[in-house]
């Protein structure tokens, strides 16, 4: 099975990174609380590595808080240090495969932490074995680090910001990445070029720190937030920080699904609230209606549909009611290996208000569907309840083709939309009615020509493959 292999070689890896200096005490406790801010990014393992000269990592299976206790965060001292947290997997979950990834090169420390995929790793790992290079992990991360020795052959501390661009951008330039680099009292971060993922910056009277989305920034004393562009990175020193270009930004390719589904919604991703984008995706997703379609209630499916549905709600006037609670004890995890299992995370996610519910013509609102198992799931709880109608609306269009970049799409005939008509997808999950955003609306939410909008177009991934 495509997605089995796909999990094995590590190709896909969707993240969250965290790093920088600080100025007062030691990082350790700054980098956790990003992480803990960035824990939506990644649930199933968590790391930090700290120091100034030498580097200490902590890094475990679970959620934040579970994997770096707080008797672990009081181990970790030094004013600059990199984290990660790991997006779920169910194939490779050796500890050596946790990030931040910290090897010893001529007596120094350097260590790397990474968000995306870097599709040439596979090739560039096998080069290395056939001339009887060893890794530990079966992480792009460790091909990475490994790449840059190769190339650098000197103490990490003379590793200049230039040249270890100028090395990604020669190997792995097909990546989407976003890098952070440890080196001896110094952080490197970089923006592979085009763009796919996010990396902010902050100047913060606490210190200097980068981080998958801005998010993890609140609660610091903020002074400025810097988006670092593609092709863009930032060096961090103790006195100092630089943001720096080191390519030409190529056709720059911003994931829409890190809008949709996957960020934040108190986060300004590429420049835009991902808040404000779910409420006008739910809009516009309402000007597709019949004129005589009504229901009594715009019910989401938690998290990423609330915003959806509130817009819908605001322009439909059809009014808005949870009727549906989010177990928040019951982590993200949409990518199980059985269906079984995943029909059944979906039943223990989501408990149903049957007052809400019961004998109502009910729309029903997610971000996207890609299987179909959570809103199948949903329908049939609702029904249960006593839902007089079911219609499904999800603000992503037709998802119809696979992504090698992270975002976790299985393969195309496992897709619901991929070969199904609206009322045939409608007959699968046991709804009404089904509707998805017509792609071509897509613009008006997400301008310009520097969104990466392949799943939704048939044939495109093709010339991406690695
Ligand atoms: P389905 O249950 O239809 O297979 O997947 C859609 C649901 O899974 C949505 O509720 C969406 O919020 C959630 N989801 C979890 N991970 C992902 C992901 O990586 N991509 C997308 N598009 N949806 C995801
Ligand atoms: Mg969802």
């Amino acid at each position: 099975m495509y997605s089995m292999n796909v999990k094995k070689d590590k190709i896909k890896e969707e993240c969250g990174i965290f790093g920088g200096f600080c100025t007062q005490g030691n990082i350790a406790p700054y980098i956790k609380c990003g992480l803990l801010k960035l824990q939506h990014r990644g649930q199933e393992a968590a790391g930090i590595c700290c120091g100034n000269e030498q580097q200490k990592v902590v890094k475990n299976n679970g959620l934040v808080n579970f994997a770096i206790d707080n008797s672990a965060l009081k181990n970790l001292d030094g004013k600059f240090g990199i984290g990660h947290v790991r997006y779920s997997t169910f194939g490779d979950d050796r500890k050596e495969n946790i990030q931040p990834l910290k090897i010893t090169y001529m007596g120094e420390d350097v260590s790397l932490a990474h968000n995306g995929n870097v599709s040439q790793a596979k090739k560039i790992r096998e080069k290395f074995e056939r001339i009887g290079e060893v890794f530990l992990s079966s992480s792009d991360s460790e091909v990475i680090l490994k790449r840059l020795i190769f190339s650098l052959k000197k103490k990490p501390s003379l590793w200049k910001f230039e040249e270890v661009a100028q090395c990604l951008d020669n190997n792995f330039s097909l990546g989407a990445y976003c890098i952070l680099l440890f080196l001896p009292n110094r952080i490197m971060a970089y923006r592979d070029s085009f763009g796919y993922r996010p990396l902010m910056f902050a100047h913060c009277n606490e210190g200097f720190f980068v981080a998958s989305e801005d998010v993890a920034f609140y609660g610091l004393n903020v002074r400025k937030i810097i988006e670092i562009m593609p092709a863009q990175g930032i060096e961090i020193t103790k006195d100092n920080y630089e943001i720096k270009t080191f390519s030409k930004a190529k056709n720059v390719c911003q994931c829409v699904f890190e809008q949709i589904y996957f960020s934040s919604p108190v986060s300004n991703i590429f420049s835009q609230n991902v808040y404000s984008t779910r409420i006008k995706l739910g809009e516009i997703l309402y000007e597709s209606e019949d004129k005589d379609f009504i229901a009594d209630v715009a019910i989401p499916v938690m998290d990423s549909g609330l915003g959806c549905a509130i817009g819908y709600s605001r322009a439909s006037k059809i009014p808005f009611d949870l009727g549906l609670i989010r177990n928040n004890w019951m982590e993200r995890s949409f990518i199980q290996p059985q269906q079984e299992k995943r029909s059944l995370n979906v039943r223990q996610k989501f408990i149903p208000i049957k007052s809400i519910i019961e004998g109502k013509r009910i729309v029903l609102i997610d971000d996207s569907l890609v299987r179909g198992t959570t809103s199948s799931e949903i329908i049939k709880m609702l029904r249960s309840c006593g839902a007089k109608e079911v219609h499904m609306r999800s603000v992503s269009p037709r998802i119809i083709n696979t992504c090698i970049w992270g975002v976790d799409i299985p393969t195309r005939k496992e897709l619901i939309s991929y070969d199904k008509s609206d009322e045939q997808i409608a007959l699968q999950i046991g709804a009404d009615s089904v509707k998805f955003l017509p792609q071509e609306k897509l613009r008006e939410v997400f301008l310009g020509d520097v969104w990466c909008k392949k799943c939704f177009k048939e044939d495109e991934n093709e010339i991406f493959l690695p």
